[in-house]
């Protein structure tokens, strides 16, 4: 694109979400696609005289903002493998993913330089450091400062990479909702296939602006930069999410496609702060959305689209269009062009339309094959990637996800759905959210434990109820052994990084041992 529209926007950073930086959405740092790419040229030869090449594993500790973006075309220029970090986790947890993954170069920004340095340290391996922030670095650091790429002597020149859909382009960490993130590789073609896909249910024009306000060490946070770059087209980045800010930048910049999680959304619906007429779609992904956020969403106009994905598809497997996200309450829509969902039972066979079972997904979004083979093993099996979410579909092929399998509570020999319980709870007029999870119990192997958080209005101020009054509020709604045992009330559950419940914390604050 740099050759064919170099004026183009190729990246709008639209400040940092600072009280200073929210009253000026417009105050944006802008690169043209011919901008971008001189960037992306300098790095890659600097990079390269510090030893990066085909294969090298790259890790990142940086914020969102416009050396993220140069890093990671920069190593896409070299055929480096891009393995973003997430800047919120423990100096362990980062040496163990970096010891995991096998990186060999840390790139990381003025904030992060402290937690780098700790990673490398308590690592055997050689790490080099990186600093990627300081354009203007003097050099003049002691030894023991990680190394200014900046103000490193750009190669004269960059080999010639040969390049096949094949290669390794990423390593993510899953979000660890069920346990041990995972380490999920995934190919250039993985994400061109996902591209694609995205662009054959969503639509491409040239004039699109994708704003993404998810963190870029998530497949949500990267997808719109690799799609962007792949169209031809402007990705904005926003550092924080903010329900004021963030449609403040959508409006000022004209954004015509926003990602967001559901909590996310409810947020925006909830201020008073509106979405520009601009937007085409907001793609609405990383746990379910309530058919109640749908609706509301599309009484206020926002043409919303609800969306299935994970890290290991590169993003999105199924997505609602506006209009059918409405007409069939629920749904996630149809797989994308080139995915192929399987519903089985616990044997591996297809069941029945209408009949739940576990999501199986196979197609070229699909990574290879995790880092560990053990894990490969379990999860791969003859119709691919068994996701361990639990859905149906219709005559349609339109696809509903219930749960995690994970999730499923066996209680004296009953299977409970967690969401039937937590749609009971909801329904509640003073509950806004709940969280529902088996916990340990010597009688009935499992039970029922419900954590809830209770709204602040005015008619919660007048029947606030305790868990007794909930429990009877439920008895008319559920059969008796799915009936939440333990209760206990929170200002707010307890999330993942990127936003899903963290169910081993609420499991946790219910009782269960850590
Ligand atoms: P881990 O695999 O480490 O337990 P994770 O599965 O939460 O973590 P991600 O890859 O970020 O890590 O999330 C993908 C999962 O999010 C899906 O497998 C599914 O369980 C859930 N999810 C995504 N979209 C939806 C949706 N629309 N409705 C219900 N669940 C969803
Ligand atoms: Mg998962």
């Amino acid at each position: 694109w740099a050759a064919t529209s170099p004026e183009a926007l190729a990246v709008i950073h639209a400040g940092d979400g600072s009280a200073a930086s929210r009253n000026e959405p417009d105050n944006a740092d802008r690169l043209t696609y011919a901008d971008l790419d001189a960037l992306v040229d300098d790095l890659a030869r600097r990079l390269s005289t510090l030893g990066v090449c085909p294969g090298t594993h790259v890790a990142t500790l940086l914020n969102t903002g416009l050396p993220f973006i140069t890093v990671v075309h920069a190593l896409g220029r070299l055929g480096a493998v891009l393995v973003p970090l997430n800047v919120r986790l423990t100096g362990g947890e980062l040496s163990g993913h970096c010891e995991r993954v096998g990186v060999e170069t840390l790139l990381c920004d003025a904030e992060q330089v402290e937690q780098a340095t700790a990673v490398a340290e308590e690592l055997d391996i050689d790490l080099t450091i990186g600093r990627v922030d300081d354009e203007h670095g003097n050099g003049e650091s002691a030894d023991t400062d990680p190394v200014r790429v900046w103000s490193h002597d750009p190669a004269d020149s960059l080999p010639r990479v040969e390049r096949s859909p094949a290669d390794r382009r990423l390593v993510l960490f899953t979000s660890g909702t069920t346990g041990k993130p995972k380490a999920v590789p995934l190919t250039t073609g993985n994400l061109v296939a996902s591209a694609v896909g995205s662009a054959f249910r969503l639509g491409v024009v040239p004039d699109d602006r994708w704003l993404c306000a998810l963190p870029m060490y998530h497949m949500g946070g990267l997808a719109p930069v690799f799609r962007s770059t792949l169209y031809g087209t402007c990705v904005v980045l926003q550092s924080t999410f903010d329900a004021e800010y963030t449609p403040a930048v959508a409006r000022t910049h004209e954004v015509t496609g926003l990602s967001l999680v559901p909590t996310m959304l409810a947020r925006i619906l909830d201020g008073d702060a509106d979405l520009p007429d601009s937007l085409r779609f907001v793609l609405l992904g990383g746990g379910r959305a309530d058919p109640v956020l749908v609706e509301r969403a599309d009484s206020a106009g926002v043409p919303v689209c609800p969306t299935y994905g994970m890290t290991e598809t590169a993003s999105q497997i199924a997505t609602a269009r506006p209009a059918e996200a409405v007409a069939h309450e629920g749904t996630v829509g149809r797989p994308l062009l080139g995915t192929d969902v399987s519903i089985v039972d616990e044997q591996g066979t297809p069941v029945e339309a209408g009949d739940v079972g576990e999501v199986v997904v196979s197609g070229p979004t699909v990574t290879p094959g995790y880092l560990d083979d053990a894990v490969t093993e379990r999860s791969f099996g003859p119709r691919g990637l068994h996701t361990g979410d639990l859905g149906y579909r219709d005559d349609g092929n339109r696809l509903w996800i219930t749960g995690r399998r994970s999730d499923r509570i066996v209680t004296g020999g009953e299977n409970v759905d967690p969401v039937e319980v937590r749609e009971a709870l909801c329904s509640h007029p003073a509950v806004a959210d709940a969280a529902v999870v088996g916990l340990d119990d010597e009688e009935w192997g499992e039970r029922v434990g419900a954590l809830v958080v209770v709204s602040d209005g005015e008619t919660a101020e007048l029947e606030r109820p305790d868990s007794e009054a909930l429990r009877a509020y439920c008895r008319d709604r559920l059969a008796g052994y799915k009936l939440p045992r333990t209760i206990e009330f929170a200002d707010a559950l307890p999330r993942t990084p990127s936003g899903t419940v963290d169910r081993t914390a609420v499991q946790v604050r219910l009782g269960n041992p850590e």
